[in-house]
C-alpha cells in the first residue's frame, strides 16, 4: 500500500479531553446495513452531509467487506470518494481483514474499524472463526494499518452477554482487549450486542478493563435498545469515566447476526441526555434531529429514537400552531 490522498484531518485522534463526550456516529454503516432496500449513494451522501453539519466529527461511513456478504454497502469506494473532506471530521471504515484494509486505504481513509466478539459462539457465527483465529488474523490486520499509519478502533461484540451462550466472562473480554491494543489497537469499543447489559455490569466490566491496565481514554461503548437500557447502560459508562459512546441517528440499525437484535443508541437521545446534565459533545441536537428526519424521509419510515420523535411532534404542534 502507498499513500494517498487522505480523508483525515490533523486534529487529534481518538482521546477526548475530560469531561467532553465524544459521539461516535455509526449510522451510515451500522443503521444502513440492515436496511433490505439498498438507499441510492445520493441518500447516503445526502446523510454523512447532515451528520457532519450537525457538527460530528466521527462517522463510520462505511464496511470494505466483500459486496456479496452486505450489498448494501458495496458502493463503498464510490461513497468515500464522493464524501465532503471537512477540516476535523474522521471518516471511519469497517475492515474485516487485510484485503478490506487495503481497500480501506485506497480509496483514502486513515481510520478504520476491526470486529470480533468476546463469546466464542457468536464469533463462530458471525465470522465463522474460533476468537484465537480472529486474534491472530487481527493481528495481522492492525499490524498493517499501523504501519500505514491508520488509526485503529477494533470492536468487540458481546461484552455485556452472548446471544447464544448468556453471560459473558468479563476475563475474556478483558483478556482479549488486553491482546487488542497489543496488536496496536487505538480504541476498544465494547459492545453490548443485543442488548443485555445492565448498569451495575457496565460499571463492573469498565472498573475490570482500568485495572487491567486498559486506560479508560482508549474505551468506548456500542451499547443497543434492544431492551430499554442503551441511555441507563451509557450513564453508567459516564460514571464509570468512559467518555466515547457510539451512536446511530434516528436509534436506526442494529446487529444482522444476533437474533432479534435491534436499536442502536440513538445520537439524539445520547445528546439530549448528555446536554441536559451540561457535559459538551459539539453536536447540535436540532441539526442532527434534521440529519433524522431527512433518513426517516429516504427510508420511506419512522425510526425509532424517541428524542427525533418528540422533536418531530414538537415540530408539528408547532406548524399547526402558525396555521392556526
Ligand atoms: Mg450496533
Amino acid at each position: 500500500m502507498s499513500p494517498r490522498q487522505t480523508l483525515s484531518s490533523s486534529a487529534p485522534d481518538v482521546l477526548a479531553p475530560t469531561g467532553v463526550v465524544r459521539i461516535y456516529e455509526v449510522s451510515p454503516r451500522d443503521g444502513l446495513q440492515n436496511e433490505p432496500e439498498i438507499l441510492p449513494v445520493e441518500a447516503k451522501l445526502r446523510l454523512v452531509a447532515g451528520l457532519v453539519e450537525a457538527g460530528l466529527t466521527d462517522i463510520e461511513v462505511t464496511s470494505f467487506v466483500r459486496a456479496s456478504w452486505i450489498p448494501q454497502l458495496s458502493d463503498a469506494a464510490e461513497l468515500v470518494g464522493r464524501l465532503p473532506r471537512v477540516e476535523g471530521v474522521r471518516y471511519w471504515g469497517l475492515v474485516p481483514n487485510e484485503r478490506g484494509l487495503e481497500r480501506a486505504v485506497e480509496v483514502g481513509l486513515r481510520h478504520v474499524a476491526t470486529f470480533m466478539s468476546a463469546s466464542e459462539t457468536h464469533n463462530r457465527k458471525n465470522v465463522n472463526r474460533t476468537r484465537q483465529e480472529s486474534l491472530s488474523a487481527l493481528r495481522q490486520v492492525i499490524g498493517a494499518a499501523r504501519d500505514e499509519g491508520v488509526v485503529v478502533r477494533s470492536y468487540l461484540s458481546t461484552v455485556f452477554g452472548c446471544p447464544y451462550e448468556g453471560p459473558v466472562a468479563i476475563a475474556d473480554s478483558v483478556n482479549l482487549a488486553l491482546s487488542l491494543m497489543e496488536a496496536g489497537a487505538d480504541e476498544i469499543a465494547l459492545g453490548d450486542t443485543t442488548g443485555m447489559g445492565d448498569p451495575a455490569l457496565v460499571q463492573r466490566v469498565i472498573a475490570a478493563m482500568v485495572q487491567a491496565g486498559v486506560p479508560l481514554e482508549r474505551i468506548a461503548l456500542h451499547m443497543h435498545d434492544t431492551k430499554g437500557t442503551a441511555l441507563a447502560n451509557i450513564l453508567a459508562g459516564y460514571q464509570a469515566g468512559v467518555r466515547t459512546f457510539d451512536g446511530s441517528i434516528g436509534g436506526v440499525g442494529g446487529c444482522p447476526y444476533a437474533p432479534g437484535a435491534s436499536g442502536n443508541a440513538a445520537t439524539e437521545d445520547l445528546v439530549h441526555m448528555l446536554h441536559a446534565m451540561g457535559v459538551h459533545t459539539g453536536v447540535d441536537l436540532d441539526r442532527a434531529c434534521q440529519a433524522g428526519q431527512a433518513l426517516a424521509q429516504d427510508l420511506g419510515r419512522p425510526l425509532p429514537g424517541r428524542y427525533l420523535r418528540y422533536w418531530l411532534g414538537a415540530h408539528a404542534r408547532t406548524a399547526a400552531a402558525r396555521t392556526a
